[in-house]
């Protein structure tokens, strides 16, 4: 299976990936992303996210 991944070193804090597809990324209170623990992944909306994401640092991963 097939998870996103978000590159935290990479990623600017702008919230659009939990604005696209908050079922899968949330903006911590301490202000790094946390990716949700699914058994699968929502393949539209984590794309969307990934397109979106301006410092382009989330991608999928095996
Ligand atoms: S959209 Fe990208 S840069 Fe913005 S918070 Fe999400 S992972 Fe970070």
């Amino acid at each position: 299976m097939r998870f996103p991944v978000v590159e935290l070193s990479e990623c600017i804090r702008c919230g659009v990936c939990e604005e696209v597809c908050p079922e899968v990324f949330h903006l911590t209170d301490s202000g790094y992303v946390q990716v949700a623990d699914l058994a699968e992944y929502p393949e539209e909306s984590v794309k969307e996210a990934i397109k979106n994401c301006p410092a382009d640092c989330i991608y999928w991963t095996e």
